[in-house]
């Protein structure tokens, strides 16, 4: 892949056609996937426990597969989302060392039982401002909302769009619809970083979808978020082919 433009450390790459049966991947494709997953999954569990799952780096991703299973995941990376009829925007992948630094421990509080939440990563500006924003939710409802996914590597994005694929009978353009492709995702590009949020008591987009737009805590967030400069990302019957998101919400300061 050839670099076409290198701006503010920011590289976006122009990724050759992809082979990929983009309807339903085919049966030989699906065992791949899957053979891929097998593989992959106690890697990425251990790396979730000690946080480091969502810094995933390319090489790390591709270090337990054989060549044609690289060579797979090569093909999902020569993606375009437009072949998708998805429009969601390109943003590329960062080229340089990010300003992340943790969330801080989280756990929710279900029926009295904690549950404590994977590591997730901010940018530094971000985590302050999520911060000030929760202290405000705080003040009003008594509540506030948890980070249930911040920042995301391309990597790990990858990770997870096959992870997904199973979910959604092996179509890549149905995947699409709910989980973006790498240098898609708002998650890994902190200029417009996305944060996925949680309630304290285990509500949220992974769990119960369609609990979460019920929820006060997302009644405020629509009345108060614009004010921090967080912002819904994807609202219901969204252009850009991506499902109703209520709890995706990404920081484009005015
Ligand atoms: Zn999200």
């Amino acid at each position: 892949m050839l670099p076409l433009v290198v701006a503010s450390g920011w590289l976006l790459l122009s990724p050759p056609a992809s082979a990929l049966n983009v309807q339903r991947l085919e049966s030989a494709e699906i065992d791949t996937l899957n053979a891929i997953l097998q593989t992959l999954e106690p890697f990425i569990t251990k790396k979730k426990e000690d946080g480091t799952a969502i810094l995933l780096g390319w090489e790390a991703l591709y270090e337990p597969l054989t060549p044609p299973q690289q060579a797979f995941l090569d093909e999902f990376r020569a993606l375009h989302a437009e072949t998708l009829g998805a429009t969601s925007r390109y943003f590329g992948e960062s080229a340089g060392p990010l300003d992340l630094v943790p969330v801080g421990p989280q756990s929710t509080l279900t029926d009295g039982v904690p549950t404590p939440l994977d590591p997730q990563y901010l940018p530094d500006k971000v985590l302050d401002v999520y911060q000030r924003m929760m202290a405000a939710m705080q003040a009003d409802l008594g509540k506030r909302l948890l980070v249930e996914s911040g920042y995301r590597s391309p990597a790990y994005q990858l990770y997870l769009f096959l992870y997904y694929l199973p979910k959604h009978d092996y179509s890549i353009r149905e995947t699409n619809r709910f989980v973006a492709l790498p240098g898609h995702s708002e998650h890994g590009y902190p200029p417009r970083q996305a944060i996925d949020f949680i309630n304290e008591a285990g509500i949220s987009g992974e769990n119960h979808p369609e609990a979460f737009e019920a929820l006060s805590e997302y009644q405020w967030l629509q009345q108060h978020a614009e004010g921090f400069g967080f912002v819904l990302s994807y609202p219901r019957d969204n252009p850009s082919h991506t499902a109703f998101e209520p709890w995706h919400w990404h920081y484009e300061p005015r």
